[in-house]
C-alpha cells in the first residue's frame, strides 16, 4: 500500500510500504479520507531533533473496517468509521474521570496523548491499524467528509464544551481564525450554543463565509477591533474568545476584549503569549479570566460531534486532492489557499 511518511525536517515521501498486520483489539481501515490540518504543517518544519521521522502523516481519518482482530465486537467488515485523534490509554486516572486528552499513561505532563500521525502511523495511506476503541461508528455520515470531525470538529467541541457555562442567551463569543478549525467552532456555537458569534479574519472570502455560517458579524483584524468589541458587549467585554490562531496580535485582542469572569481558549499552535499579571498597575486581564491551552478532547466531544453531523447541524467544507497530490495539497495550505480542510483521498 502507500503510506505518506515524514522522512525528514520538511521531507515528505509517498512511499510504498506492507499494509499493516492487525492484533487481536485491532480493526484495520481502508482509509476514505484524510484530513489535513495546520499541525501537520508545524510537523513538517520541525528540525533534526524530532523524535518521529519515518512516520506515517495524518492525524483525521475515515474509511471502511477491512479486517477485525479476534477480541473486536461491535465493529464489522464494511462498517463506516471515524479514527479518533487522541489515543488515550483509557485506563489511568483521567482517563477513567473523562478526560482522555489529558492521559497520564500515553501522554505525560508535557505532551499530548499518542496521536496517530505522530507517534503512530497515521492516516495519509491506503490502510490505517487503530484499536478498536479508537473507532467510532459513523453510521449514515460519508466518510468521504467525515475524516475533519476527529480534529476540526472535536478540538472546537472541547474548547466550547469547557465553556459552556459562559454561553446562555444574551453571550457574546469570538472566534479568531475562520479556517479549518473556526469555519467548525461557529458551526458549532451557532448549532448548541445560544451565543452570538462575531469572526476575526484578515481574508474576505472566508468573512464572507463566516457570515454565511451565522455569524453576527466578520471583522477584519486592524487597529479597531478591539474598540468594535466593546462597543458590541456596552464596553463590558466578550464572554469567550476561541483563538485558533495563536500570535501575539490575536491573543493581544483576546487579552483586550475579555470580560470579567470570561474565558479565552488557546487553540492555534502560533508564537503568542498571553500574561497574567498579579500587580494592579499596567496592562493586565479583567478579574476571573479563565485562561486555557485546548488541546483535542473527550470521547464525550467526539460524541457530541458525531450526533451533530448525523443531524446535519454542522459540516465540514472540505476540499479533495488526491493521495498522489498530498504535496501539492501541504503547499496550498502553507499558502493560505485553502477555504474549509483540506483531505486526501487515496
Ligand atoms: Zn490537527
Ligand atoms: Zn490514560
Amino acid at each position: 500500500m502507500r503510506a505518506l511518511k515524514l522522512v525528514g525536517p520538511g521531507r515528505l515521501e509517498l512511499r510504498e510500504v506492507p499494509i499493516p498486520e492487525i492484533g487481536d483489539d485491532d480493526i484495520l481501515v481502508e482509509v476514505a479520507a484524510a484530513g489535513l490540518c495546520h499541525s501537520d504543517l508545524h510537523i513538517l518544519h520541525q528540525g533534526e531533533q524530532w523524535p518521529f521521522f519515518g512516520t506515517t502523516m495524518g492525524h483525521e481519518t475515515s474509511g471502511h473496517v477491512a479486517a477485525t482482530g479476534a477480541h473486536v465486537t461491535g465493529l464489522t467488515v464494511g462498517d463506516a468509521v471515524l479514527v479518533r485523534a487522541v489515543w488515550a490509554c483509557g485506563g489511568c486516572r483521567p482517563c477513567l474521570l473523562g478526560r482522555e486528552n489529558a492521559c497520564a499513561v500515553n501522554g505525560s505532563r508535557s505532551a499530548f496523548p499518542l496521536t496517530p500521525g505522530i507517534g503512530a502511523d497515521g492516516g495519509m495511506a491506503d490502510f490505517i491499524r487503530v484499536a478498536a476503541r479508537h473507532a467510532d461508528p459513523l453510521g449514515d455520515i460519508d466518510p468521504r467528509t467525515a475524516a475533519p470531525l476527529a480534529d476540526a470538529g472535536l478540538t472546537p467541541m472541547h474548547a466550547v464544551n469547557s465553556t459552556r457555562h459562559l454561553l446562555d442567551e444574551g453571550a457574546t463569543v469570538v472566534v479568531i481564525g475562520f479556517g479549518g478549525l473556526g469555519h467548525v467552532a461557529v458551526q458549532i456555537l451557532r448549532a448548541d450554543t445560544a451565543a452570538a458569534v462575531i469572526v476575526i479574519e484578515p481574508d474576505a472570502a472566508k468573512r464572507a463565509a463566516a457570515l454565511a455560517a451565522g455569524a453576527e458579524l466578520a471583522l477584519n483584524p486592524d487597529t479597531g477591533t478591539v474598540a468594535t468589541l466593546l462597543e458590541r458587549t456596552s464596553g463590558y467585554g466578550v464572554d469567550v474568545v476561541y483563538d485558533f490562531v495563536g500570535t501575539q496580535a490575536t491573543l493581544d485582542i483576546a487579552a483586550a476584549a475579555v470580560a470579567p469572569e470570561g474565558a479565552i481558549r488557546v487553540i492555534g499552535l502560533a508564537d503568542g503569549a498571553v500574561t497574567v499579571r498579579a500587580s494592579l498597575e499596567g496592562e493586565r486581564l479583567p478579574w476571573g479570566v479563565d485562561v486555557q491551552r485546548a488541546y483535542g478532547g473527550t470521547s464525550a466531544d467526539q460524541s457530541t460531534v458525531l450526533r451533530l453531523a448525523a443531524d446535519h447541524a454542522i459540516a465540514v467544507d472540505t476540499i479533495e486532492y488526491p493521495l498522489a497530490e498530498a504535496q501539492r495539497a501541504f503547499a496550498d495550505l502553507e499558502a493560505g489557499r485553502i477555504a474549509g480542510r483540506a483531505v486526501l483521498i487515496p
